[in-house]
């Protein structure tokens, strides 16, 4: 269910892009980061200098790819944007590089899934501003050093941790991004009503938010839908009681799980009264693959503190019987 997948599904890069803040001012939440990041570039601009290469960890839809926007944009530069499974011969990289502009920002996603030979060439571009390329085969081959335009880069990932230690350490500033808090959530989605041109209730933005996983990926997808059910069913204005139903309709509860998430809870529940229950046996519960059970489902849910993973299987917390309405049996009147 792509509703609260917080990968970009394919089809929504025009409706994402509509929405991205261009300036750090505009950037709500992590406040923390974006400190960090606006004294980096506050120094380059004093320095006149290309700023150090940036490294942004964290889970998919916190805002990687409009920091690095952000970033070009507040310095004035070109973005040029690729990812790591798009980069898998040196030549590839080297390509991109060699046609940067000056002081270009260079966003590379994914960049733990680049080749190794790919990263090699990256570690002595960074340094140096240098690329190596080789011409020809065997022992003949020569390296003819090439000299590229300073650029900066922006490299995100998914887990720092993921990344060879020789290529974290190139980066001057890495910033781990994490979940929105609700306020934050709240805000972006008044502002996004505002650029859709749609008026919206400050109790229907916090309810949007607050189904939205912390993500603002999806809180712009579920804005977008209720937009949508407002359109069709209502006058066009998005209440607390319009996005309720309209949430309703998409399966989206009030703390953002959705169909599948619900089904492995409550099977989990009562089926196998709480658990402990193995994850394939509750995988064909379900009528799921255990990957996607592990996978999609289980992360929110262990996030969310509703299941927990356990030597002898998944079992439910007294949260998770809590959120379905229903009473654990230990905890039942006798
Ligand atoms: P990532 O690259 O980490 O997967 P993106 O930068 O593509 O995430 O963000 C996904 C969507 O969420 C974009 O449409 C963007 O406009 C929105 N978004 C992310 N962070 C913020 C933020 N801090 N303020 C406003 N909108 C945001």
């Amino acid at each position: 269910d792509p509703m609260v997948d917080a990968h970009a599904q394919p089809d929504e890069a025009a409706a994402e892009a509509a929405l991205r803040p261009h300036t750090l001012a505009e950037f709500r939440g992590q406040p923390r980061v974006a400190e960090q990041l606006g004294l980096v570039l506050a120094a380059a601009r004093n320095r006149a200098h290309v700023p150090d290469h940036v490294l942004l960890s964290g889970p998919p839809g916190l805002g990687k790819t409009t920091l690095a926007g952000i970033i070009a944009n507040e310095l004035g530069v070109p973005l040029r944007i690729s990812s790591g499974p798009a980069i898998q011969h040196a030549g590839d990289l080297a390509a991109i590089l060699s046609g940067l502009a000056e002081g270009e920002v260079f966003f590379l996603d994914e960049i733990h899934r680049m080749s190794r030979a790919a990263e090699e060439m990256l570690y002595l571009a960074m340094e140096d501003f240098r690329v190596d390329v080789i011409v020809g085969k065997g022992p003949g081959a020569t390296a003819i050093p090439l000299q590229i335009p300073r650029f900066t880069m922006v490299g995100a990932t998914t887990r720092a941790g993921l990344l060879p230690g020789p290529l974290r350490d190139r980066f001057g500033f890495t910033a781990q991004l994490d979940f929105y808090a609700p306020e934050a959530l709240t805000e972006i989605v008044v502002t996004s009503a505002r650029r859709l041109g749609v008026g919206l209730d400050p109790d229907a933005a916090a309810e949007i938010a607050g189904r939205s996983r912390g993500t603002p990926r999806i809180a712009n997808r579920l804005l977008r839908r209720v937009r949508d059910y407002a359109a069709v069913k209502a006058d066009g204005h998005i209440t607390r009681e319009l996005a309720r139903a309209a949430l309703k309709l998409y399966e989206v509860d009030e703390r953002g799980l959705d169909r599948l998430d619900r089904r492995v809870l409550e099977s989990l529940c009562t089926r196998f009264g709480g658990g402990p229950v193995g994850l394939s046996t509750l995988a064909i519960s379900v009528g799921e693959e255990a990957e996607t059970v592990e996978e999609v489902a289980e992360p929110f849910l262990v996030r969310e503190g509703f299941l927990m993973r356990t030597p002898r299987g998944r079992a439910a917390t007294p949260a998770g019987w809590a959120h379905l309405g229903l009473t654990p049996p230990s905890a039942s009147p006798s």
